[in-house]
């Protein structure tokens, strides 16, 4: 079923013959936060496949109503336009609480927004939580490490965060929605599970995300130069979409309340990277070298020891294979760009 990314319900109900559902899966209600956007609604088509009722809710700001179009009319899914920096009373078991840009230039494009968005957004979330007793899964990220001083980065390093610096309002978010989550865990008794999730891509990425992926695939494919921010020795670890789900539901299911990194030890320089989708997409694009970011975090790699341990779970897909299934969407999608055009 994860070879392909169904358009339709049809197509879903078609998959899910030969889908099952895990042991001891129960009907219940789920929310998720951002489940419009790229990682939310792969995690939207699992949660509906299993038979649970989903509510989501977003306000679009980089997510789509077309990611999730296959189930709307579907009489166990709702989709709600809603910001939420605002507070949010509804009924439901679990929340997945992802709201927040995730891509460095969209959440750089309205800072106070993106540190509204993982503060008083999260705030009202574990508001919600604690009210009807629902369990609470926060999104958070590898960028809590920040330029990290430790490699791998285990769940016991601290990082090395700039908290003046042009990501801080995403990575201080982000700590501070974990320290609110802790501290409403503590204080509340509100049952907590907190996800730090490592650089992840598949379908569904946005065109315009401007995150390295997406940007080297699409300029493959355009045959315009490969950009690599400063010299490319910088490493990440990259991780295909529906082992984060799996690795998600996982974390949900289990008793861990601690941190638990989710991510692909494999690590690779970007330089290596964009010789490898050049090879992958096959044609002659060129590399080029322009001006490094501010702030870069310098080598990134999860020490994922934690969710072996306590979630028995490892990422499966194979960066090639995920790769290309990547591929293949995003000429798709440069398709479809170029048809909306002539009409
Ligand atoms: P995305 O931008 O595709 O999705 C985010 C979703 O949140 C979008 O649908 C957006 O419209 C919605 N949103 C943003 N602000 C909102 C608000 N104020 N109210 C309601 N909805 C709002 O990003 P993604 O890659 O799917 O990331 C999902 C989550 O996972 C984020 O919390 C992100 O920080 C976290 N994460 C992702 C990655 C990754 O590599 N994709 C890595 C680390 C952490
Ligand atoms: N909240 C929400 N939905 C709920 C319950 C609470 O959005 O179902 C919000 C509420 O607006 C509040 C926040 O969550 O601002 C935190 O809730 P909490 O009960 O901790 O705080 P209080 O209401 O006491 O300020
Ligand atoms: N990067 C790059 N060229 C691009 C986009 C990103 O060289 O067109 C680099 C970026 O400088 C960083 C790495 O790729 O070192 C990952 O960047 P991304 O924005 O995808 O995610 P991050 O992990 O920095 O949040």
């Amino acid at each position: 079923f994860n070879d392909i990314v169904p358009h339709t319900t049809h197509q879903y109900a078609a998959a899910q013959v030969n889908e099952i559902s895990p042991p001891g899966d129960i009907h219940s209600f789920q929310e998720i936060t951002g489940g419009a956007g790229f990682v939310g609604s792969h995690l939207v088509d699992r949660l509906m496949m299993a038979g649970h009722e989903v509510i989501v809710a977003d306000n679009f700001f980089t997510g789509r109503k077309q990611n999730v179009e296959h189930w709307i009319g579907h009489e166990n899914f709702e989709l709600i336009h809603h910001d939420i920096v605002n507070p949010l009373y509804i009924e439901v078991d679990e929340i997945y609480h992802l709201a927040s840009p995730a891509s460095p230039p969209h959440y750089m494009y309205n800072p106070v927004k993106t540190i509204k968005t993982n503060t008083v957004g999260t705030i009202n979330m574990l508001g919600l939580a604690k009210r009807v007793g629902a369990k609470v899964l926060i999104a958070s990220t590898s960028e809590v490490y920040g330029d990290p001083e430790v490699h791998p980065q285990p769940e016991s390093y601290w990082g090395h965060v700039n908290p003046i610096g042009p990501r801080a309002c995403y990575d201080e978010g982000k700590r501070v929605a974990e320290t609110l989550s802790y501290a409403y865990a503590k204080q509340e008794k509100v049952d907590v599970r907190v996800a730090r999730i490592f650089n992840t891509f598949g379908p569904r990425m946005h065109m315009d995300d401007g995150r390295v992926v997406s940007n080297f695939i699409l300029q493959a494919l355009k045959n315009e130069p490969i950009t690599i921010y400063g010299h490319g020795k910088q490493t990440r670890s990259f991780q295909y979409v529906s082992d984060l789900v799996d690795g998600l539901i996982a974390l949900m299911a289990s008793n861990y309340t601690l941190p638990v990194n989710l991510g692909n030890p494999t690590e690779y320089t970007i330089e290596e990277f964009a010789s490898m989708i050049k090879r992958l997409v096959g044609r002659p694009s060129t590399i080029k070298q322009v001006a490094a970011v501010e702030d870069d975090p310098q080598r990134r790699k999860p020490d994922i020891s934690r969710a072996k341990k306590y979630l028995g779970w490892e990422p499966k897909v194979p960066l090639m294979d995920g790769l290309q299934k990547t591929v293949h969407y995003f000429e798709e999608e440069l398709q479809r760009a170029t048809h909306d055009q002539r009409n």
